[in-house]
Parts: C-alpha cells; structure tokens; sequence
C-alpha cells in the first residue's frame, strides 16, 4: 500500500509501528453548528481509508475528536443565552446523525476537548518544564515556536519566510516573545467557560487538544495523522511541535490530507458563507448520493460541488443498485446445483476486478479509480445476467460486488431498517388515508411497517408504534 506522506512529499509505501494494527487519528469538526459537505470530505475519505484498511486485514484504532470549546461555539451559546455545552451536545448529535446517514462508521473513540483538559495541562506543564513555553504577564502560557528545531518541516515552510509574513504583533499579541510563537493556554473572559490551571483559570488553545488526544488513546507516536489540507499549516505544524518537544519521539509516520471540496472553484466555509450543511443536501438526496460523489475524485484532488455531479453521482449509484438487485431477482428464480464448468472459469475472470480494485485502492487510496473498476464489474454481472446461471454462481458475484462496495461504505441493498422519522411519515400518511376512506392504501401502509417489524397500536391519544423486540 503506498500513501503519500504530506511530510515528505512522496508516496511511500505503508509500515505500521505495530504488525497487523494501525493506529489512525483524523482532527474532528468544531460543533456550533450542523457540519457541511465541506467537513464531511475527510470523514467519508478517511472512512473509507479505514474500511479498505480493515478490508486487508488489519485492526485500526480510528480516534477523532470534537472541538468542543472555542470561540465559535461560546458566541453561538451567548446568542442563545444557553450554556456552551448545550450548543456542542446538540451539534455532536448531529453530527453523529449526519454520520449515519453518509454511513461513516464511529471512530474507535471520539474524544471531547473539553473532557481531556487535565492531560492539557499535563502537556503544557511539559513543555515549560523543558524550556518549549512561557508564561506571559497576564497567565497566557505560549509556545515557543522558534525553540522547536523542527518547526516548518510538514507544511515545508522555513521559519524566516514565515516570519517575513507576520512581522507585526496583532492586537493581544504583545505579549508574545515572537510573532511566531502560538497559543497554548489563555485566560477566561468574561461569560466564557474556564478550567483552573497553574497559571490562570482559562481554557486551551485549540492545537493543544489534538496533541494531548491523540497521546492518549493511540500512544506517543501513531501511524497516521489526517484532515483536511487547510490544517497543514498552522494546526499540524503545531501538533507536531507541541508532540514531538514533549514526548521526545516522532508523533506521526505518515501526514494525509484531503483536498478541499470547492464551490464556484472556492473553498466551501463557514466564513464565506457559501456552503451546504450535509442536512440541506439529504433534503434532496439520499446521503449515499453525497459518499459516491465524494469518492468519485481522489481524496487529493479539489473537488467542485455542483448540481449537474450530484446528478450523475446518483444516475451512477443507481446503475450499481441496479445491477444489485437484478442480481437478487436472478438469484431468486436461477437454478439449484453446483457452480459448472463454465461459471467456474467466469468466476476467475470476475476476481481480476477485485484485483484491479484493490490495486487502485493501494495506490494512495484511488477511490475515483475503484469505482472505476466497480463498473467494470457492473458491466460484466449485466451481462452474465442475459443468460441463465446456477443459483451459486450469481450468488457469488453478487457477494463480489458487496465486497467492493461495502469497502467504499456503499449501501446498494434495499435499506431494511426503517428510520424512526419514515415511520411516523408512514403513519401520517395511513391516518390520512383512512381519513379519506382510502382502506386499501391504509391497510397497505400498515403491512408495509408490519413487515418491517413495527407494530401499530391504536389508542385514544392516537397511534402509537413500536420495534418488534
Ligand atoms: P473545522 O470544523 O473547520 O475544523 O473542520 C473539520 C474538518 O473539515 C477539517 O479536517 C477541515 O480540514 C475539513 N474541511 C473544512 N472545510 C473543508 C472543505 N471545504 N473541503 C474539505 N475539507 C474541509
Ligand atoms: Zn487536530
């Protein structure tokens, strides 16, 4: 498997630390609001990462955090005269649903800024212990970036062109020793939540928290650091700072980055305000639509948002679901018995593909190129389909198309399960057609959940339902 490492700006072929485990850790959203497409790139990419990587037999300790306090979140709080909790609560379960719905599979653990501040602090106390950070007048503890002698190296950057670009102090910065250095601690305002500390009652800087995080659930030094490319520089340059002055080890082996998914050829932010949260695209499309269009491009290149891509990302899924299904059908009607002779020797030729898919995978994750591949395999099942076959054989490339699919966390089955919202949707619609003396449709719409495996139970509030147990 090669990656490219945004460290040393090569593809490299893939060691763990560990044989047969790897340990992974991708910088999560900052929860004051519903995430956009934006953010989900890196989580379908990495996903998908982390799928075709267990796919290979290895166990992948996926941790990815939420940036639960920081200033965007405590204005949102102030706006709403709720406690800053309230709001990052109410934006990780939403995210969380967005996951779902993309079928990006939770992280291994995902840790919360907020509930890690005591091994910030622990991290901090290191590194003015070992002269990498200082305390300012007013209990602002900063990092002192020159005394890192690795600094630059990720983003590749030198310290004197980085120094050329900011040589004024900002307003609050004239405490700083240098304009380079950067924030680890700072001291509580007004209204903001805050934490004691040795040297303020404050709250951390931002760059602090992924160090400390990643320190403690994958160990000091981990196989992998990702995000999106905007985080190169200054937030991974920091990490590293911050990781390898303290533990006295490399912290990451391999750097990935995503590109960043464009709107009109510009980055889709928050700031700009030109963006669509992963909730209005569900609004019109399965959010399987939105992981095919994100994985129809390499992970590296930039990606533009438009209607006429998610389009053809659904025409597209559709046709995989289609061949799914068609293969359900042939299986249900083919004939009992052993795989003959002939199938035997198109089976052989149906396992090129899965070898072709996982070559397109295992250079640096070439999703655009695996699908590709799926295609192929579509193409060739289509065909199959025109003759008749053994219910073993068809039943075979069926599960040789699952294989490829589920490892790019594509549903191509009917969905089984029901969402709590389509039941109650289910249930409207029968209250209506019952209203409207239309029994056949009612009564269709309760088989429908019946078989699902929710009961209805009508009572005098209403109807209520519940999951068969
Ligand atoms: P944030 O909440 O801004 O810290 O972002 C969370 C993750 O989303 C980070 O890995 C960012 O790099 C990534 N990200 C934000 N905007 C975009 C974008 N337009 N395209 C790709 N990745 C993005
Ligand atoms: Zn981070």
């Amino acid at each position: 498997m090669q990656i490219y490492n945004t460290l040393t700006k090569t593809k490299q072929e893939f060691k763990p630390i560990r044989e047969g485990r790897i340990s992974m850790y991708v910088c999560g959203p900052t929860v004051y609001n519903l995430i956009h497409i934006g953010n989900a790139r890196p989580m379908i990419v990495f996903d998908t990462f982390r799928r075709y990587m267990e796919h290979k037999g290895y166990e992948v300790n996926y941790v990815s955090n939420f940036t639960d306090v920081d200033d965007k979140i405590i204005k949102a709080a102030n706006e709403e005269g709720v406690d800053a909790s309230v709001i990052s609560e109410r934006y990780i379960e939403e995210c969380k649903k967005d996951m779902k719905g993309m079928n990006v599979r939770e992280a291994t653990t995902h840790p919360k800024a907020t509930e890690e501040i005591d091994g910030m602090i622990e991290m901090i106390q290191t590194l003015i212990d070992k002269g990498y950070a200082y305390v300012a007048a007013d209990g602002t503890v900063y990092y002192k970036t020159r005394s890192f002698e690795g600094y630059g190296k990720l983003s590749h950057k030198n310290l004197d062109d980085m120094q050329s670009g900011r040589t004024l102090l900002v307003t609050g910065e004239d405490q700083k020793e240098d304009p380079l250095d950067f924030v680890l601690w700072k001291p509580k305002k007004e209204g903001e939540p805050y934490w004691e500390s040795p040297w303020c009652e404050g709250r951390p800087g931002w760059h602090i928290e992924c160090s400390v995080m990643s320190r403690r659930y994958l160990g000091e030094t981990i196989d992998i650091h990702a995000g999106g490319e905007d985080l190169v520089f200054p937030h991974h340059e920091n990490e590293i700072a911050q990781s390898e002055a303290a533990n006295g080890v490399p912290f990451a082996h391999y750097w990935m980055h995503n590109a960043f998914l464009n709107i009109d050829n510009k980055k889709m932010s928050k700031s700009l305000g030109n963006f669509f949260t992963v909730r209005d695209i569900s609004e019109k499309y399965d959010l399987q639509v939105l992981r095919f269009f994100m994985l129809s491009a390499h992970y590296r290149s930039p990606l533009n948002f438009s209607d006429s891509l998610m389009e053809s990302a659904k025409n597209s899924l559709e046709r995989i679901k289609t061949c799914a299904s068609s293969l359900r059908f042939a299986i249900s009607g083919a004939k009992e018995g052993g795989i003959t002779e002939a199938e035997e020797a198109k089976l052989k030729e149906a396992q090129g593909f899965v070898g072709r898919f996982d070559d397109a995978m295992d250079d640096d994750c070439n999703t655009a190129d695996a699908i590709s591949v799926i295609f192929e395999l579509v193409r060739f099942i289509n065909n199959e389909l025109r003759e008749t076959g053994t219910k073993a054989y068809f039943t075979k490339l069926s599960e040789e198309l699952s294989e490829l699919t589920d490892v790019l966390g594509l549903v191509i089955e009917e969905k089984e399960e029901l969402l709590d919202e389509e039941i109650e949707n289910l249930i409207e619609e029968r209250q209506q057609a019952r209203k409207d003396k239309n029994f056949a449709r009612a009564d269709e719409i309760r088989d429908t959940l019946k078989a699902k495996g929710i009961i209805l139970e009508d009572t005098r509030e209403g109807v209520k339902w519940k999951r068969e147990s």
